[in-house]
């Protein structure tokens, strides 16, 4: 039963992810634990949760469950909806200070990009260790002495997210779809969803063989209030131009061809192009679109600061550093990885780490602490203490 109940929750919130799917907040006990049991933190997306405890089962620890709104760890925390604040308030009216010995705690590597594990520490006294990007990594993490490996860093898109991010596309598009279709377009209800359902399939399925394609232009785009959240540019365009292509030659050679025919396709198509393009945090297929200004920044190290702490490349998503325990200096030998996620810069408890413009103005890390980045792209101030 508890399998299935799972399944079904699997199910239907990979298929309305878009929304937030908020749930209870505060302290839940896995297995027995007791006062020199691990303590867990995760964001409060009702799947996350979930996952969290199917991963920890066979472990005697605590879960802390702290506020994001509703959203996953990492939309949450770099959207500011995941917040310095909101661990602070789990770790104070939760209780777990009396059940524990110990103050270490260990969180979602994800959530580097809005929490600042220095502040946590100095406001509650817990020490905050980051833990992998995936919850399925945490059994062996804790196997292995609380140690990640780069893989267990590295965020990475294996098909099964594929997949789950083309659900999360196609079912709300399939409503919209589906409504609009019975109101005004019965007769093409079957094509319009077996259309809506396998073109993110097919994006994102085949999304490895094309990616390279995608590098975001090399100069900014002139900005202006259509280009927020589109980019329909190179990509989308080939796209179109192919469907269009293939329904004319389809039409033809079974010949139901007419002008009215592909006109009404065609609109169709670039609707449904036009919406799957929504750059909303890099979730397109066609992502790399260069609309968010931040794709434009680049990482850069003040060595003279650097005291080879290493933060930097525990919480680095991309692995884009090197620690080099034996001078106490990180090097950054794949900087062409960077997705300016900004964990490093937050984290970092010596300031060495920056983002530079295309215009080489430098962006110090208290900006990017204090003004999160939110669904469209734009920065915003956070109330993060
Ligand atoms: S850049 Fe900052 S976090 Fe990274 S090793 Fe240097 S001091 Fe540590
Ligand atoms: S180097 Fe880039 S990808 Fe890595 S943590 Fe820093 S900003 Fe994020």
């Amino acid at each position: 039963m508890k399998r299935l109940n799972y399944f079904a929750v699997n199910i239907i919130e990979t298929l309305l992810r878009m929304a937030p799917f908020p749930s209870k907040t505060g302290l839940i006990r896995i297995g027995n634990p007791d006062s020199n049991s691990p303590v867990f933190l995760t964001c409060n997306y009702h799947l996350t949760v979930e996952r969290v405890k199917k991963s920890l089962k066979e472990v005697d620890a605590y879960l802390l469950v702290a506020n994001s709104k509703g959203y996953n760890v990492w939309c949450g925390a770099t959207g500011g909806h995941f917040t310095n604040h909101s661990v602070i308030s789990v770790l104070k009216t939760s209780g777990i200070e009396k059940l524990v010995d110990h103050r270490n705690i260990i969180f979602p590597q994800l959530a580097a990009t809005g929490i600042e594990a220095r502040l946590i520490k100095k406001k509650t006294a817990w020490k905050v260790i980051w833990g992998p990007v995936y919850a399925k990594d945490l059994p062996t993490f804790i196997k292995n002495g609380l140690m990640k490996t780069s893989e267990m860093r590295e965020v990475r898109f294996p098909m099964v997210q594929r997949i789950e991010m083309a659900a999360m596309w196609a079912f709300p598009f399939s409503i919209i779809v589906n409504i609009v279709a019975f109101l005004f377009w019965q007769e093409a209800f079957l094509s319009l969803n077996i259309f809506i359902w396998t073109l993110p399939f097919l994006l994102f399925v085949f999304f490895p063989l094309y990616s390279k394609y995608l590098s975001p232009k090399k100069r900014r785009p002139s900005f202006n209030k259509y280009t927020i959240v589109f980019d329909f540019s190179r990509v989308p365009l080939i796209l179109w131009g192919f469907f269009i292509f293939c329904l004319a030659l389809y039409s033809t050679l079974t010949g139901i061809f007419s002008w009215g025919f592909i006109c009404r396709w065609s609109f169709v198509s670039f609707v449904v192009i036009l919406l799957i393009s929504l750059d909303l945090m890099g979730s397109t297929p066609i992502y790399k679109s260069g609309l968010h200004e931040d794709r434009f920044l680049k990482i850069a190290l003040d060595k003279v600061r650097c005291k080879g702490a290493g933060f930097c490349e525990q919480v680095c998503p991309r692995n884009c550093y090197e620690l080099d325990k034996n001078r106490y200096i990180v090097t950054m030998p794949r900087t062409d990885r960077c997705v300016q996620c900004g964990a490093c810069i937050v984290q970092c408890p010596f300031d060495a780490l920056y983002f530079r413009s295309l215009e080489n103005e430098k962006i110090s890390p208290e900006t990017i602490r204090k003004f999160k980045l939110n669904l469209i792209g734009k920065r915003k101030i956070v109330d993060n203490l």
